[in-house]
């Protein structure tokens, strides 16, 4: 409950005086309803019983006839003798560190720093950058993927077919506890750091800020905050195998344009499954454009089945890009 003596600068003549005074001691003027206290960062703690017992004693009231300021405890102006009776008293006010206003009291909480003013000024930045790589996509897209016309000639297909061939087996993993699947066998067990917690250890006293008694005095704002402790947590690790199917050969087969796609033969041993299957069909073509010679286009968007319905040899209108053909054009 720290109490501090304020300041308060004379209207008329600049002069600094302190928060007690009602009249400036330079050219004694009163203290005017308009005048506001200030606290100096190095304002000593009061102790005296006098000085205190002024501070606690509430918001000085504002004369209306004569202008002085007086004590809560004056019934009446000192100056003028006007009743107390619905005069205004000063504000009393909760200010941060910074001297900022704080709205309530101790229990808000407050950061030194502000920094919702820096990212209201970063959202334009971030809406143009999205616009502009917008428009740089638009037009990569359009270079890209506009492709050209062109008459290309089918010299030859390929397709493949492959089949995973898996097998169970033992597999090792190590775990936490909680997480081993069920069917695992466990093989061993030990104690291991999983992460930390955090313990409250008690509270400490923070001072957020002062709070302006409107009397020429002011008050330190504390508040109780909790103070932690990180405690490592400890957990069962294990580490266990299990059986799982494992791909552990492959079988495949291939042909050319005329060859009946079929399924490679997996030969299943006793213990064996089929895994993953792929396949892949590819056309090769050349171009009818001397100026493309040499290149070798290709067409892989089809499955093996597909290919029987192309002859080689024959022409076929497409659009290309690069040496990718995209789609065939009807004629
Ligand atoms: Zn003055
Ligand atoms: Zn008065």
């Amino acid at each position: 409950m720290a109490i501090r003596e304020g300041k308060w600068k004379c209207e008329f003549c600049g002069a600094e005086n302190l928060g007690r005074d009602m009249k400036c001691g330079s050219c004694g003027a009163v203290r005017g309803e308009n005048v506001k206290f200030y606290l100096d960062d190095n304002a000593a703690e009061v102790t005296d019983e006098t000085l205190l017992n002024m501070a606690e004693a509430g918001a000085d009231w504002h004369c209306d006839y004569c202008g002085t300021d007086n004590r809560a405890d004056a019934g009446s102006c000192k100056q003028c003798g006007a009743p107390k009776d619905g005069m205004k008293s000063r504000e009393e006010k909760h200010l941060s560190n910074d001297g900022t206003p704080l709205s309530g009291g101790s229990s808000v909480e407050f950061s030194e720093n502000a920094p919702v003013k820096s990212s209201r000024k970063k959202a334009p930045a971030v809406i143009i950058a999205v616009i502009a790589l917008a428009v740089i996509i638009g037009v990569a897209s359009f270079l890209i993927f506009g492709g050209k016309e062109d008459v290309l000639v089918l010299d030859r297909g390929e397709w493949t077919r492959t089949v995973g061939v898996e097998r169970q087996e033992w597999v090792e993993y190590t775990s936490w506890e909680d997480s081993v699947p069920s069917g695992a066998s466990v093989l061993d067990r030990w104690e291991e750091q999983r992460g930390t917690e955090k313990i409250q250890t008690g509270t400490e006293r923070v001072k957020v800020g002062t709070k302006d008694k409107g009397n020429g005095f002011f008050e330190d704002i504390y508040e109780d905050r909790p103070v932690y402790r990180e405690q490592a947590v400890y957990d069962t690790k294990v580490r266990y195998e299990i059986v799982e199917w494992k791909e552990y050969r492959e079988v495949k087969s291939a042909g050319g344009i005329s060859d009946d796609p079929q399924w490679p033969d997996s030969e299943l041993r006793y213990t064996d499954r089929e895994g993953r299957k792929n396949e892949t069909a590819v056309l090769f073509f050349h171009s009818t454009d001397p100026e493309q010679e040499g290149k070798v286009f290709t067409y892989d968007k089809l499955r093996p089945e597909d290919l029987a319905s192309f002859e080689k040899g024959s022409q076929y209108p497409a659009e290309v890009i690069g040496t990718t053909v995209r789609k065939f054009l009807d004629e």
